[in-house]
Formats: C-alpha cells, sequence, structure tokens
C-alpha cells in the first residue's frame, strides 16, 4: 500500500479498513482505541466507539458529543447512548438488528472485563481478537499527515534555537524543561509530545531522566530530548551540547555517535529491514568501541502517538515502506560522566529517505556559549 503522495480523508481511510476485512477473516470490526477512533473518523473528542463494516460505520457516543460529530463527522451512522445506559448496552442495541457473525476487536484497547460482557450481553456474535489493524494502517502516513509531522518538527526546531540563546548557567533543568513546553504552546503546538529531557553532565548518562531543580552550573554537557504535538501529530528530536571544557572521552564519543546516527540513516529506503538499520548504527558504535554504552533500540515510529509503529531494533521484524516516519537516535551512556544521543525524524521516500528535522548536530556546532 503506498498512498503516501495522496491524501486521504476519513472517509477514505474507513474504506480501507473495510477493505481489509475479509483478510482478517471477520464481517465487522469494533475500535475502542480513542486514537484509531479519532484516525478513522475524524472525530477528536472521547468516548467514543466505531462499528466498522463495508459500506456502512457507526460511531457510539453519548449525547454530549452529539453537535461535535454532526460537525466532524457527518459522513457517519450516529448511535447516542441516553444517560443511564452504558455502552455495552448501546452495542448490544446497535447489533440486535443485524446479522453480523464474526466482530473483530481490539485486544490491546478491550478489557477482559469489558470482553466478558461483549460476550455475555451479545451471545450470537463470535468475537474475534485482533491487533495491530488500524496501527498497521496508521504506519504509512499520507500527504496530509507528512505535511502536518513538519509543521511539528518545525516548531520543535524554532522552540530549541530560541530557548538555548537564552540558556545561562543558573537556570536549573526544570526551567529548561518548562521555556521549552511553553515556547512550544506559544508557536503553535497543542503540547507536548512527551515531557522534555534536560539533563546536565552526569543526569544525561539516565536514559529516561526526569529533570531536576538543580541549576546546570558549569556542567560541560546538556542532553536535551523534545518534542511538540502540532494538530494531533509528534515531532522528537535530541541534540547533546556541550561547553569548551568537555573532556576528549566526550568528544570522540560524539564523532562515533554522530558517525553511527549517519551511517544508520544512509540505511533507511523502502524494503530495508527496520534490524539492518539498527544494526548499522551498532556497528558503528562497536568499532569504535562503544557497542556496550548504546543500550536501547535505534528508534521508533511516531505519528499520532509519540511512539508507534515500526520499532528500529535488534528484534525488529518490520521492513521500511514509503511513508513511514521514524526517529533515529542512536545514544551512548556513561554512569557518573555524561549521555550523548542525537535524534532526528526520517521519513521513508521511494527513493530512499528525507531528514525532516534540520538543526545543526556537529560537534563545534553543538557548543554552548553560556
Ligand atoms: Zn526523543
Ligand atoms: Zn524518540
Amino acid at each position: 500500500m503506498n498512498t503516501a503522495t495522496t491524501r486521504q480523508t476519513p472517509n477514505r481511510r474507513l474504506e480501507i479498513l473495510a477493505s481489509r476485512l475479509t483478510e482478517i477473516q471477520v464481517d465487522a470490526i469494533l475500535v475502542t482505541n480513542e486514537t484509531n477512533v479519532g484516525y478513522l473518523s475524524g472525530f477528536t473528542g472521547d468516548s467514543s466507539y466505531l462499528l466498522v463494516q463495508p459500506g456502512r460505520t457507526a460511531i457510539l457516543t453519548d449525547g454530549r458529543y452529539e453537535t461535535q460529530i454532526a460537525a466532524e463527522c457527518p459522513q457517519l451512522e450516529t448511535a447516542i447512548r441516553p444517560p443511564g445506559q452504558g455502552m455495552l448496552d448501546l452495542i448490544k442495541e446497535l447489533l440486535s438488528g443485524t446479522d453480523l457473525g464474526r466482530i473483530g476487536f481490539e485486544s490491546a484497547h478491550v478489557s477482559v472485563a469489558e470482553f466478558a460482557q461483549l460476550r455475555q450481553k451479545c451471545p450470537n456474535v463470535e468475537w474475534v481478537q485482533t491487533s495491530g489493524v488500524v496501527e498497521d494502517q496508521r504506519i504509512i502516513k499520507d500527504a496530509s499527515e507528512i505535511e502536518i509531522t513538519r509543521q511539528a518538527v518545525r516548531i520543535a526546531e524554532r522552540t530549541f534555537q530560541s530557548v538555548v540563546a537564552k540558556l545561562r548557567p543558573d537556570w536549573s533543568e526544570q526551567e529548561i524543561a518548562y521555556e521549552l513546553e511553553s515556547t512550544m504552546r506559544f508557536l503553535g503546538a497543542s503540547g507536548v509530545s512527551f515531557s522534555p529531557i534536560v539533563a546536565a553532565g552526569p543526569s544525561g548518562a539516565l536514559p529516561h531522566y526526569h529533570s531536576s531543580p538543580n541549576p546546570i552550573g558549569d556542567a560541560a554537557t546538556l542532553l536535551i530530548d523534545w518534542g511538540a504535538f502540532y494538530q494531533g501529530y509528534a515531532s522528537d528530536i535530541t541534540r547533546t551540547l556541550h561547553r569548551e571544557h568537555a573532556s576528549d572521552r566526550f568528544r570522540r564519543a560524539y564523532d562515533a555517535v554522530l558517525e553511527a546516527q549517519l551511517t544508520a540513516i544512509q540505511a533507511i529506503r523502502p524494503g530495508a529491514a527496520a534490524k539492518d538499520v539498527d544494526e548499522a548504527a551498532r556497528q558503528t558504535l562497536q568499532k569504535a568501541g562503544l557497542g556496550d554504552a548504546f543500550k536501547h533500540g535505534l528508534g521508533h515510529g511516531t505519528g499520532l502517538e509519540i511512539h508507534e509503529a515500526p520499532r528500529l531494533s535488534a528484534i525488529s521484524d518490520e521492513t521500511l515502506q514509503t511513508g513511514m516516519i521514524i526517529t533515529v537516535e542512536p545514544g551512548v551512556y556513561f554512569e557518573g560522566d555524561f549521555g550523548i544521543r542525537i535524534e532526528d525524524d526520517v521519513l521513508v521516500t521511494e527513493t530512499g529517505h528525507e531528514v525532516l528535522s534540520t538543526l545543526p548536530k556537529g560537534l563545534d556546532e553543538c557548543r554552548m556559549m553560556l
């Protein structure tokens, strides 16, 4: 499926999903994951499900959303539960007039208790566990999703430039993180795609560090990992800055991480195995004697969620396809000393790849002047 060059309306997304139901051997699918509901229908509210079958989709919701649904997805049949009726009873009511025999459900997004109730309330339906059906569709971005992601990246980049220009040694990691958050919002983001990680010196050695109230002081290095949500889509970038007095060990490691990142990016093209791209970075760091310090997978897809398929890791069995957007983020971590991670967002194109984030990342370009 190559949809990267065309714009898909939510209607088209529903048609594609409906056309895949035969392949997963169900007559209909109940979509309960909020992000998937929004992706398929254009609905931006919550607490609503979709029942998708060929030629017919119903949105199951409550009275609060009647007006919003009429505006956002007028093409859908709407089933509204009155106060006092539970969602599962609405499903029962909706299904009672149909002859749907096998209905798929999203097994990762239905609790065991809900599943038991579905079976009890709709005993004539054979409920079929599915996993990743809509997520598989989301993995390939269409032209409008790519354009929105470019904006999410642009907001993150302008934010970084603005905040770095203001940095002072008496700023704490938390203050820098708040400044990143508020600047992203100021520039049009709906929010942060995750809480920014700002880690000075040895704190950078913890890959999922929480920024502290301590001033950055004279720390030799500063790792910043941040991203914006813009119109629903995430960006995710990391830069590692340093000061004049950073050690030779840091400088050598930095060059190796950058080389690993550039080598991995070069390996990105449609048809490449995700694990081979990971391996390209891993081998580069191994050759530099830093293989053991690279303690995580190389990257992940981004989209409506900050972490999506595909995964770029040694255990990934996915193949890259045109229209995927992935991060490439090798890192090395030295306890008590420093951490280095360099992360960019990369679009898989028909001819190879396009790096969407363009902030400078050479060692000299990442020197802080405080
Ligand atoms: Zn990141
Ligand atoms: Zn990331």
